[in-house]
């Protein structure tokens, strides 16, 4: 006998409005992971977040990345109070998945690890999905993979570029098959928005891997990386496990997969605002479809 879904995969909720995070409590000084140099908080967030030694780029949450992509005040959100009604009622061995989700939207204050909407940069208008590391990983369950959907929806329906900005761990296990099914809807999305010959710009920030890469994140007519970055399907511990071989220094990293051909261009932090208005106007430009 078969039986009706009995929930959908998501669920608005009537949340109070979250608060955007407040900018931190100036750190006066923090480490560098990478070189070790000290580094007065005051010029490094100045810096955008970027060692001014080795030039490791620090993760940035998903309203900090659109605060420094976009122009002032021209970010729009959508859909930010959609929240996972955990259809497989999952518990893993320490915690209730139900649980997990309510201590990160406390912890990250986001309910989800992605932040969707519309912004100008340089007034040329786009649609974007920025995901956000910090909430379990920045895996895609079934409303990050929504979220992105709507944001490419948007994209057509106003016919715009597109822009989705990854930064993350991969598919979030405890949605199983729900998680799954993410990968491809946001690819035949992606499909709608190239037959509507309108762009895709896809940025890999650290780490981009798993599903993510598996589905949008290698899909974009032009992709671009923050230096750095690990960029893979399957981590370089995962891999020389499995097949018992060491791995060359930064054999997953964005500098490597551009030498492959994966990749069209590494971009510092600084630079992505430009790189990304000279795309939007260079594809506005090749727009044979008005
Ligand atoms: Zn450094």
């Amino acid at each position: 006998m078969v039986k009706e879904a009995e929930v959908p995969s998501t669920a608005q909720t009537t949340l109070h409005p979250l608060p955007r995070p407040a900018s931190q409590p100036e750190n006066l000084a923090l480490k560098c992971p990478k070189c070790k140099e000290m580094l007065l908080g005051r010029d490094w967030e100045k810096n955008l977040k970027v060692c001014s030694r080795c030039s490791y780029h620090f993760k940035l949450s998903a309203y900090e990345r659109i605060e420094f992509l976009v122009d002032p005040a021209s970010f729009v959100e959508m859909d930010r109070d959609i929240i996972s009604v955990d259809p497989l009622k999952f518990v893993s061995r320490s915690q209730a998945y139900a649980t997990k989700l309510d201590e990160e939207r406390e912890s990250a204050s986001l309910n989800e690890a992605v932040v969707s909407g519309h912004a100008t940069i340089e007034d040329l208008p786009l649609a974007l999905a920025i995901m956000d590391f910090r909430f379990i990983g920045g895996s895609m369950g079934s409303v990050v993979g929504e979220k992105i959907t709507r944001a490419i929806e948007l994209g057509i329906e106003k016919h715009v570029p597109v822009l989705i900005s990854s930064a993350s761990g991969g598919a979030r296990m405890q949605e199983g098959l729900y998680s799954l099914m993410q990968m491809a809807k946001t690819s035949a999305a992606l499909a709608k928005l190239g037959e509507a010959r309108l762009p895709f710009f896809s940025l890999l920030t650290d780490p981009t891997t798993g599903g993510v890469t598996a589905s949008f994140a290698m899909l974009g007519d032009v992709i671009l990386a923050e230096p750095g970055a690990l960029i893979c399907f399957a981590g370089p511990r995962v891999i020389e496990g499995a097949m018992h071989v060491k791995l060359p220094d930064g054999a997953v990293t964005s500098e490597f997969v551009l030498q492959h051909g994966m990749i069209d261009a590494v971009v510092h932090r600084r630079e992505l605002r430009q790189t990304l208005a000279k795309l939007l106007r260079l594809y506005a430009g090749a727009d044979r479809s008005k």
